[in-house]
């Protein structure tokens, strides 16, 4: 019975070399939560807005100020909408076309960020409205480059397009407001970028950090299956081996729906003269085979104390099988089906001749006793099948009585 591994389960060898976190995983994650936190992003704008309408009520013509305002307004919600468009694609960085236009509108945001400047930049330093406009716009665009610098092209193409507007306006107006804005502009556009490059670089130190711990969780989680896995098996059958069969008994002991249990020993017939005569590999062939058979008579098997019942290798060429919910004689007759598929039992890389045979040793197992007082008594069963001749069956309590078979 060749189970399957369960699922995760991945070769020690695989887990222990496989720890890396690539750069486009990064991408991957600081792109979710780019898409996860935008409108928190978003709202950081509402302030600056709500500052600047005021100060707009106070300049001698708001009317270019307040189409700029719209403007602005108008971008923002249409990248916010694109945004929520990327969030709900179960892989966004695919996306690639929606990702340019929302790059185009970081462009034209950038633009009328620095558009708002013009409405106020020739009464500059005559108007505190002006000034605060200014100041207003100036922290603004610092800000935004800050939190929307994990998304780096969008980025890169704001900051663009604030250079793009700014310094032809302070070249324009260069004969009002003389050349300090200019230069101030000029030494604004490495700052913004030191800044959002500061940020970005972090925030990704921080996301290799997470996603590292998250590979380590789940490599871990993967081992601890492995081995949990090979801790409870038989390496050549893939049946669960001593330690896990106790466990397992116990536990459907433990569970009253599982009453009446039944434990079948068996013991393959004259298996050291299969050995001797074929050779040790032939020997594991049959006791991988025979435990395919034995095991498709006790029902699925996945799961500690789910299915019809639970199968083990006991020892070198004995299997034991405790069934739920089975009367002695239903578990006597299990065992008789057993018996004769293994006398079938064949396999083209076998020898000719070779014959599988096996005895059986069934009780029942009550609550007064213990399970290992109740494999004795299927010992004791199994002994008594032997000596009656072997390839049969012998139910605990009528051992003397031949008669005991079941018909199939
Ligand atoms: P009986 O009918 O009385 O049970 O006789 P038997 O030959 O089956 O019993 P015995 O206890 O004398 O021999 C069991 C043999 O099983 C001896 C041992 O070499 C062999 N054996 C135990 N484990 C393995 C294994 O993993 N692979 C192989 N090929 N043989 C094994
Ligand atoms: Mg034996
Ligand atoms: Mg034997």
């Amino acid at each position: 019975m060749h189970m399957a591994a369960p699922s995760g389960f991945k070769d020690a060898a695989l887990v222990a070399a496989s720890s890396t976190v690539s750069d486009a995983d990064i991408d991957a994650l600081a792109q979710r939560n780019f898409l996860d936190g935008i409108a928190l992003t978003q709202s950081t704008n509402i302030v600056p807005f709500a500052l600047i309408g005021l100060c707009t009520l106070a300049l001698p013509d708001p009317r270019l100020m307040t189409v700029l305002l719209a403007m602005n307004v108008a971008i923002i919600a249409v990248m916010y909408l694109i945004s929520q468009r990327l969030r709900r694609l179960a892989e966004p960085q695919k996306a690639v076309s929606l990702w340019r236009v929302y790059d185009g509108f970081a462009l034209l945001s950038g633009i009328g960020w620095a558009a708002m400047m013009m409405p106020v930049v020739t009464t500059l330093g005559r108007d505190i409205a002006s000034m605060f406009v200014c100041v207003v716009i100036i922290v603004s665009v610092a800000v935004t480059c800050m939190v929307v610098a994990a998304q780096w092209r969008a980025t890169l193409l704001f900051m663009i397009g604030v250079m793009l507007c700014l310094v032809p306006q302070t070249i324009w107006y260069m004969d009002q407001i003389g050349p300090i804005p200019l230069l101030a502009t000029l030494g604004l556009g490495p700052t913004l970028y030191g800044l959002a490059y500061a940020v970005r670089k972090q925030t990704r130190s921080v996301l290799r950090t997470q996603l590292e711990k998250d590979q380590l969780a789940e490599e871990l989680a993967n081992a601890l299956a492995a081995a949990e896995y090979l801790a409870n098996r038989d390496s050549l059958t893939g049946l669960y081996n001593r330690r896990a069969f106790e466990t397992v008994a116990t536990a459907m002991q433990n569970d009253a729906s599982t009453a009446p249990l039944s434990l079948i020993l068996v013991d393959l017939d004259h298996f050291k003269a299969i050995n001797d005569r074929h050779g040790h590999t032939t020997g594991d062939s049959v006791l991988r085979r025979a435990a395919d058979v034995i095991a498709s008579h006790a029902g699925p098997l996945d799961l500690v104390g789910r299915g019809d019942g639970a199968v083990a290798r006991w020892g070198g060429e004995e299997f034991i099988i405790l069934l739920r919910n089975m009367s002695a004689a239903d578990a006597t007759a299990v065992a008789e089906r057993m018996r004769v598929d293994l006398t079938q039992l064949s396999d083209g890389s076998w020898p000719d001749g070779l014959m599988v045979t096996a005895s059986f040793g069934v009780a029942e197992w009550n609550n007064g006793i213990s399970l290992h007082a109740c494999i004795s008594r299927s010992d004791e069963a199994m002994y008594s099948a032997k000596q009656a001749g072997r390839n049969r069956v012998r139910l605990h309590g009528a051992e003397t009585n031949p008669e005991e078979f079941v018909a199939i």
